[in-house]
């Protein structure tokens, strides 16, 4: 066998030899001419994919009432330990000192349908790492992300986010919580979607508890004059504010 050492790729002819040095340069001078790619952040804001997991959202229902329930599954379920939550009874609320709420109870003061809604909630933007588990064991979708992703601020307590500072703000008609769940509604037809705005019943409870409540004009037009309906579930009697 032969010693001799023979290169596997064809040698580089004299002229390909001259420029070796600063053949590079081409890749440069070629790359002058080419568009702009860099973002110019901040002043110009690109948006992320809608898939994108930025701040956290405590989501409302049509009627206003809150989502959650204040279970800590989300708490649970975070591998950073980044979520605190403390639930609390509906029944404990000041304007229902003297009943009871129960599961299937759509009377009294509710912060959310059902028993329960969380007191407290706070998320530590110092531990999070965006990974969605919170929002996949949430079993009312009250936790959700959105594409906000400018989390950055000058102290440390000023990235735990507080639950004011995650609750989904009231969207046009919706009304203030606390207020009753819509009248013979389970916490059921809350999941299922059925709820589709607050009804007048909800508004005067409202309106004689919380007078001067900045929510009431909108939700009262919306009470009486409805939103657009789906069809679908559910049946022809069920009262304003629940899916016909
Ligand atoms: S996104 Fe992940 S790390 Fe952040 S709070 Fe949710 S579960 Fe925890
Ligand atoms: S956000 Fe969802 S999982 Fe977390 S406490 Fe509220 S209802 Fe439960």
């Amino acid at each position: 066998m032969s010693d001799e050492y023979k290169p596997l790729r064809p040698q580089a002819g004299p002229i390909k030899e001259l420029f070796a040095p600063v053949a590079g340069f081409g890749v440069t001078l070629s790359s002058m001419f080419r568009p702009t790619v860099t973002e110019q952040y901040p002043r110009q804001k690109v948006p992320p994919q809608k898939r994108y997991h930025g701040r956290h959202q405590l989501n409302r229902y049509a009627d206003g009432l809150e989502k959650c329930i204040g279970c800590e599954l989300c708490a649970w379920a975070c591998p950073a330990d980044a979520i605190y939550v403390e639930g609390a009874d509906n029944s404990a609320l000041p304007e229902n000192a003297d009943r009871v709420v129960t599961a299937d109870d759509s009377g009294g003061a509710h912060m959310s349908p059902g028993e329960r809604y969380g007191a407290v909630y706070q998320i530590n933007y110092l531990r999070c790492i965006f990974c969605g588990l919170c929002i996949e064991a949430c079993p009312t979708r009250a936790l959700t992300m959105t594409n906000e992703y400018e989390l950055a601020g000058p102290t440390r307590a000023g990235l735990i986010y507080e639950k004011q500072d995650l609750l989904a703000p009231l969207g046009e008609g919706m009304l203030a919580a606390p207020h009753p769940m819509v009248e013979g509604t389970t916490d059921t037809d809350y999941y299922r979607g059925d709820v589709t705005g607050p009804t007048p019943v909800q508004v005067s409870w409202v309106a004689e508890h919380r007078p001067d409540d900045p929510t009431l004009p909108a939700a009262e037009k919306v009470a009486t004059t409805g939103r657009p309906r789906s069809a679908g579930r559910g049946t022809a009697t069920r009262p304003a504010g629940v899916r016909a």
